[in-house]
């Protein structure tokens, strides 16, 4: 590797030169099928022809004039993400972590609208929120936080889909202002709550005047078979942030509001000199109109419903096999050991997986994929596992 990059990641030694839908192809010209799709990014797969056009087009017509002049395709991503979430309204932003940097400034706003001087957040064991510094403080994992002491203040944790553990912090902290957590937890080993846990947080945040803010980054845009995850549940979030697959790998984020989280911000409260861009924006746009146009979360739900049961069936009785679980084509395979290693020897034989937590393989496929494409992965790990 380069000797002038910063040495935050260690990368395998292969380099892509092309992709296509689920296929990606290095420098020596070996085809890989791609399982992790830019980790969650891209969702209708490797250079699609038709957000390729409107990318093309859109760089040679106008990419960046600023917030400082209205912006006609924010203003149409806006409704368009409007219409799919029911939510109110939309900051842009250029990242996930960014897009929960939003959703915190809010949070706090909304305390001080109450008069609460120092307001919390609840957030969860096991959590990922990224890596600026308020989103790391909310993340709950040490290793993200190692270092960089003193973190941001105004987090409480409790344990994932430990409804209890909210109720006990509502009886004893006046402060806490909001909940905020993922729907299905992804680097914190795709872990699925109880069926009810949304609703049940929707009803602590609604007895205690607080916000239900979801970090939908991972889970939003279909990858759990429904355009956002909370849809699966009767509720509605007062926040919801996207990032991921919103531009299929252009660079985007986004942090939703509704009701009474709304109108929180006020012109010269927050800001991003790129946020919503008249590219990003374009492409977003079109990635929304593909996954409408061409079925796209129908099967999400197809494949992902297909790829649990086939590994139930191909791993049953296999002792290293701890559990497998998932929500659409967020699926996860837990092992009694750590499996970091089974990256690199997928990749061998030509498919692209993560492996997360230490010992839960994760796979996150485009979209897209079909059923042939998934039997060819089901294949590789299974034997992978098995060996
Ligand atoms: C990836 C991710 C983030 C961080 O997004 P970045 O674009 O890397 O800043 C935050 N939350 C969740 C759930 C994520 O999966």
């Amino acid at each position: 590797m380069s000797n002038s990059l910063m040495t935050t990641y260690a990368p395998l030694p292969i380099t892509f030169t092309k992709g296509e839908g689920v296929y990606l192809w290095d420098k020596s010209g070996k085809q890989y099928l791609d399982a992790v799709a830019g980790v969650a990014v891209c969702g209708l797969g490797h250079a699609h022809p038709v957000v390729a056009d409107a990318i093309a087009e859109q760089a040679r017509t106008l990419v960046h004039t600023s917030n400082l002049y209205r912006i006609e395709h924010q203003e149409e991503l806006s409704e368009k993400l409007c219409q799919l979430s029911g939510m109110d309204r939309v900051f842009f932003s250029n990242s996930g972590a960014e897009a929960n940097e939003a959703a915190i400034k809010l949070a706090r706003l909304y305390g001080k609208q109450q008069g609460i001087e120092r307001p919390n957040i609840i957030v969860a064991c096991g959590s990922f929120h990224g890596r600026t510094l308020a989103t790391l403080s909310a993340t709950g994992n040490r290793k993200v936080q190692a270092g960089f002491a003193p973190l941001v203040d105004g987090f409480v944790r409790v344990n994932y889909n430990d409804v209890d553990a909210v109720k006990a912090v509502a009886k004893t902290n006046s402060d806490v202002v909001a909940i905020l957590v993922e729907p299905v937890q992804g680097e914190g080993g795709v872990i699925v709550p109880d069926a009810d846990y949304l609703e049940q947080l929707r009803q602590i945040c609604d007895d205690n005047n607080w916000l239900l803010m979801l970090d939908e980054i991972q889970t939003g845009i279909g990858r759990t078979g429904k355009w956002f995850a909370f849809q699966q549940s009767t509720i509605k979030p007062d926040v919801m942030t996207l990032a991921k697959a919103l531009g299929n790998g252009v660079p985007i984020g986004a942090c939703l509001a509704s009701g009474k989280a709304t109108k929180l911000f006020t012109p010269g409260t927050h800001g991003s000199t790129f946020g919503g861009n008249p590219l990003a924006t374009r492409a977003a746009l079109t990635v929304l109109d593909v996954i409408e146009k061409e079925n796209v979360i129908e099967n999400v739900k197809t494949i992902g419903d297909y790829f649990i049961s086939e590994f139930k069936v191909k791993l049953e009785g296999v002792k290293q096999v701890r559990n497998i679980r998932g929500s659409g084509l967020m699926i996860g395979i837990e092992l009694e050991n750590d499996c970091a290693e089974l990256v690199a020897a997928a990749s061998k034989k030509g498919l692209l997986i993560n492996v997360t937590a230490g010992n839960t393989i994760r796979l996150l496929p485009p979209l897209i994929i079909t059923k042939d494409q998934a039997d060819n992965v089901i294949q590789i790990v299974t034997d992978l596992i098995k060996q």
